[in-house]
């Protein structure tokens, strides 16, 4: 017996549900890429990328997922041979260091814990003992989609100001932009990076990097430039340049009609629709966990982050459950990863996501917990509409 039939809901955190509008701007011919509209929407996609970062730096387009960002910002800054600190709080920044570690850059990692943010009290210590400026780049991401953190990444900048430190600040937005505030000039960060699968609502497959005065000073000295993802090539004067090759257009015309949809709703609205939805979720885990059969991951209230809710479970198989929700519901969720992989299920909540679709993941999970017979506190969906209630009421 199944109830699956209906529109399937991905909740899981990315790739996320891409918007019809947005798979419709794909469904057209191939253009031109030396003249005609597609310069247009190259420009257009390169200025919507400065009004998300928040930033009056330079904007890069690769064709590549998030992992190639990461490539692509090391191999623009440093040289083999450099060394760079490493903020662990989750997966995803020692995914980052890993990659540095291949290309030759010395990594050092500042141990974290997967249920915490980053402590930036560490991070100056840290580089307040580092008196002969060894540390070339700090690496961190703002939202770790293993663990559910959300790091503050104005206190990691002013932990960096306060060690004098001159290492360059880069930061891992491929979970967080177009979901939380991020704000690369006014936090003093010097490259940001993100992907187009996540927050921004369109397929994967497109990266990208905003780079700062600082890491546009230190390209020009990096030991590991390479031809693909070089900054200086793709300034280059023919269009083509910008992309080291044929541009990817059918992704470029769905990013771009991603970042309008984005700003039809307001980038401001977008992080409050976000905020809301997160603290729904989070009351109706809280209630679960009154059976002691859950916990949200992150023990530090203000560091849940509000695109992805990390669950843990204890002494209970969370994959019976995501099964359930999946093959009778038509709801995926995500498993775990990393360290705590198999032993929790993480909800993604980011990009094109309403209350509707939240609000059935959460009754879809609590009628999976009640079928299987998991012990849970009752009245996790009334805990998430009362917390709607309260916030719509607030924000009115
Ligand atoms: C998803 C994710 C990545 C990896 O992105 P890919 O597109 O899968 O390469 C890196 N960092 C964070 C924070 C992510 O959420």
């Amino acid at each position: 017996m199944t109830l699956r039939n209906g529109k399937e809901f991905l909740m899981i955190p990315g790739p996320t549900n891409v918007p019809d509008e947005v798979l419709r701007a794909m469904h057209r011919p191939a253009v031109d890429i030396y003249e005609g509209p597609l310069l247009r929407t190259t420009d257009a996609c390169l200025a919507g990328l400065k009004r998300l970062f928040r930033t009056e730096g330079k904007p890069y387009i690769y064709i590549s997922n998030g992992h190639g960002a990461w490539d692509a910002a090391l191999s623009n800054t440093l040289s083999r041979g450099d060394k760079v600190l490493v903020l662990e709080s989750g997966r995803f920044a020692l995914g980052w260091g890993e990659a540095a570690a291949m290309s030759g850059i010395e990594v050092e990692v500042l141990p974290g814990n997967w249920r915490r943010p980053v402590d930036p009290a560490a991070v100056a210590a840290r580089l307040t003992a580092d008196t002969s400026h060894a540390i070339k780049a700090v690496l961190v991401v703002q939202i770790d989609t293993a663990s559910g953190v959300l790091n503050d990444i104005r206190a990691i900048r002013a932990a960096i100001d306060a060690a004098g430190h001159p290492a360059l600040f880069m930061v891992d937005c491929i979970a967080s932009l177009g979901c939380v505030p991020f704000e690369m000039d006014a936090w003093g960060v010097d490259l940001a990076l993100t992907g187009s699968q996540k927050g921004l609502m369109a397929p994967p497959g497109l990266a990208f990097i905003a780079a700062g005065p600082r890491a546009l000073a230190a390209h020009k000295t990096a030991g590991l430039r390479n031809s693909y993802m070089d900054w200086t090539f793709r300034d280059g004067p023919e269009h083509y340049m910008k992309y080291c090759g044929t541009p990817p257009e059918h992704m470029l015309f769905a990013f771009n009609r991603a970042v309008e949809l984005i700003e039809e709703e307001g980038l401001e609205a977008v992080w409050r629709r976000h905020r809301l939805l997160a603290r729904a979720t989070r009351a109706a885990v809280e209630v679960w966990g009154r059976a002691g059969t859950m916990d949200l991951n992150i023990t530090v209230p203000e560091a849940r982050s509000d695109s992805v809710t990390v669950i843990l479970f204890n002494g209970v198989d969370p994959a019976p459950l995501r099964a359930f929700v999946k093959d009778v519901c038509g709801v995926t969720v995500g498993g775990t990863i990393g360290e705590i992989a198999g032993r929790g299920i993480r909800i993604g909540h980011m990009g094109h996501v309403n209350a509707a679709m939240l609000l059935g993941t959460l009754s879809a999970l609590d009628l999976g917990l009640r079928h299987l017979g998991i012990p849970h506190g009752t009245g996790a969906v009334d805990a998430a509409l009362a917390c709607l209630t309260a916030d719509l009421a607030a924000s009115a």
